[in-house]
C-alpha cells in the first residue's frame, strides 16, 4: 500500500513536469497544482480532485494531455482514475459552516460583502409591482414559474430579451426574491455579465479561480443579467460555459437576459448559444397602449396622486420608446407638481415630455451610435455593417467605430464584431483614419462634433 502511494507521486510528479512544459502557468496552479496522486493498481493512477467540476474541466480542457503523458509514463493499457474530494458542493458547504463557521474563502468573504452593500436583490423590483400585458406576459410567468420550482421546470435555462428599459432587470430581482421568499435556503446569485466578468479577472489575478468557481457552482439560482457583455470576451465565457453545464447537470437554474436574441449575439461562441436553446426564450415587446396606461396608473397610485384620465392617455401616446422613459416621465411630474405646490395639468405634462421624449430615446451603446451615424451621414445601417469599401460608406464606418470606441466600453474585438464580424485590426485602423481626418478635414470635424453634441444630450447629467 505504502509502495503504491509512493509511485504514485513518483509517476505523478513525472507527469507534472512533461504538463507544465504544455500549459501556461496560470492553468497549471489553477488545474495541476491541487492534484494529489493517491495511489497506483496496475495500469491505472489514481489521483485525488477537490471537486467535480475540476474533474469534469480536466476532462474538457487537458483530456489529450493527460492521455499523452498516461500512455508515455504507464504504457499503453495506462488509466487514469480520479477520485472526487467533494462530490456534491452542497454538502461541503454546510460541513464547512457547522465546523468552522468562519472557515469562508477570502473570495467568499469579498463578494459576500460586496453583496450585502449592495442589497442587491431589490425589493423594489417584485412580480406584484410588475404589470402584466400581452407585451411581457410570456417572460413574466415563465419568471413566476421558475421562482416555484427553479430548475424543476423545463425553462432551464430561462432567457428573456429585450430592449432596453424593458424590464428584463426588473423580472430578474422579483424572480430572485420570490425564490427566496418561497424557499429562503436556495442560494440565488443576481449579477451582471460585466460583474461576472470583473470577478473573474480579480480571481485571476489574485489565484483564486478555484473559489470563483467554487462560489457560483453552489448557487440554486444563477441570475446574469445582460448576458451581451460577455461577447467577446473569450476566456470570461469559457467559464461561464463550464459553469453552466455544471449547474444544468445537477438541476440548478439559469437565468440569463440580453439585449438582442440569442442569434444576433455576434461574438458569442455558438456552444454556449446553442446552451440556451435548452430551455426557454422569450422576448419583451414594447407596451401596447393598454399597458403603459396602467404602468402609470400604478405609479400614479403609489405615489397616491390623481390625475385624470385623458391626460394619462396624451402621456402614454407620447413616449413610445419604453418603460424607463414612461416612468420617469412620471417621476418628474410629480416632482415638478410637488416643488411648485401645482396640479399636475395639461401644460405641466407638455412641458415635461418636450423634455424627456427627446432626450432618452436610447441609451448609449454601439447599435445606438451605428443608427446617428448613419442616420446623419446618410448611409444605410446595412451598408455601415456590410463591406462596401465606398468612400462616404468607409467613413461613416470609421465615424461610427470611433464614437464606439469613446463612448461605450467595448473592446476593439468586440467593435468589430458589432461592424458585421470585422477584425479588430480593422477597427485600430478606422481610429487612426479618423485621427488623421480630424486633423485635416474641417468638414469632418464639423460633422463629428455635431454628432457627439448629440450623443452628449443623451448623457446623463452628473
Ligand atoms: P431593462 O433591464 O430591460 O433595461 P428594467 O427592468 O430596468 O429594464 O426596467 C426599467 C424600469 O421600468 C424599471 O424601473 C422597472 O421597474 C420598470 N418596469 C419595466 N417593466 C415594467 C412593468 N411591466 N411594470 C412596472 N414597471 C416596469
Ligand atoms: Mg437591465
Amino acid at each position: 500500500m505504502e509502495e503504491s502511494v509512493k509511485n504514485a507521486k513518483l509517476i505523478w510528479d513525472r507527469c507534472l513536469q512533461y504538463i507544465k512544459s504544455r500549459v501556461n502557468e496560470q492553468s497549471f496552479k489553477t488545474w495541476f497544482i491541487p492534484i494529489i496522486p493517491q495511489k497506483i493498481e496496475k495500469d491505472t493512477l489514481t489521483i485525488q480532485v477537490p471537486s467535480k467540476f475540476f474533474y469534469e474541466w480536466l476532462e474538457e480542457n487537458y483530456l489529450d494531455i493527460l492521455t499523452e503523458i498516461i500512455s508515455k509514463e504507464l504504457g499503453d493499457k495506462g488509466k487514469l482514475a480520479y477520485s472526487i474530494l467533494i462530490n456534491s458542493p452542497q454538502i461541503t458547504e454546510k460541513k464547512i459552516e457547522e465546523t468552522k463557521p468562519d472557515k469562508k474563502s477570502n473570495f467568499e468573504k469579498k463578494i459576500s460583502t460586496r453583496f450585502e452593500n449592495q442589497n442587491y436583490f431589490s425589493k423594489k423590483y417584485t412580480f406584484d409591482n410588475f404589470i402584466e400585458g400581452d407585451s411581457n406576459r410570456l417572460a413574466k410567468s415563465a419568471a413566476q414559474a421558475v421562482s416555484k420550482k427553479p430548475g424543476e421546470t423545463s425553462f432551464n435555462p430561462l432567457m428573456i430579451y429585450a430592449d432596453v428599459g424593458l424590464g428584463k432587470t426588473h423580472i430578474m430581482h422579483a424572480l430572485a426574491y420570490e425564490t427566496k421568499l418561497i424557499n429562503p435556503e436556495k442560494k440565488c446569485f443576481y449579477l451582471s455579465s460585466e460583474s461576472f466578468t470583473s470577478q473573474f479577472i480579480e480571481a485571476i489575478r489574485n489565484n483564486e479561480t478555484q473559489e470563483f468557481v467554487n462560489y457560483y457552482i453552489n448557487s440554486d439560482v444563477l441570475l446574469i443579467d445582460d448576458i451581451q457583455f460577455l461577447t467577446g470576451k473569450e476566456k470570461t465565457q469559457e467559464m461561464f460555459f463550464h459553469i453552466f453545464n455544471h449547474l444544468h447537470r445537477y438541476g440548478k437554474q439559469i437565468v440569463i437576459s440580453s439585449d438582442c436574441p440569442p442569434t444576433q449575439l455576434k461574438g458569442m461562441h455558438e456552444r454556449l448559444l446553442s446552451r440556451f436553446k435548452w430551455g426557454l426564450t422569450t422576448d419583451i415587446q414594447k407596451p401596447d397602449f393598454e399597458t403603459k396606461i396602467a404602468i402609470i396608473d400604478s405609479k400614479l397610485i403609489q405615489n397616491d396622486i390623481k390625475v385624470p384620465l385623458n391626460l394619462i392617455k396624451y402621456i402614454a401616446s407620447s413616449i413610445n420608446t419604453n418603460i424607463r422613459d414612461l416612468e420617469g416621465t412620471i417621476v418628474s411630474l410629480i416632482a415638478h407638481a410637488s416643488l411648485n405646490d401645482s396640479q399636475i395639468n395639461f401644460e405641466l405634462v407638455k412641458q415635461v415630455l418636450s423634455n424627456i421624449v427627446q432626450k432618452v430615446e436610447t441609451e448609449i451603446n454601439i447599435k445606438y451610435l451605428q443608427k446617428l451615424v448613419s442616420e446623419y451621414m446618410q448611409i444605410s445601417e446595412e451598408e455601415m455593417r456590410g463591406s462596401s469599401r465606398k468612400k462616404e460608406i468607409v467613413i461613416a464606418r470609421q465615424l461610427a467605430m470611433y464614437l464606439s470606441k469613446n463612448y461605450t466600453s467595448h473592446s476593439l474585438k468586440s467593435i468589430g464584431e458589432y461592424f458585421g464580424g470585422k477584425h479588430h485590426s480593422t477597427v485600430i485602423h478606422a481610429m487612426q483614419a479618423v485621427e488623421d481626418m480630424l486633423a485635416t478635414e474641417k468638414n469632418i470635424r464639423k460633422q463629428l462634433s455635431a454628432m457627439t453634441d448629440m450623443i452628449k444630450l443623451k448623457m446623463p447629467q452628473n
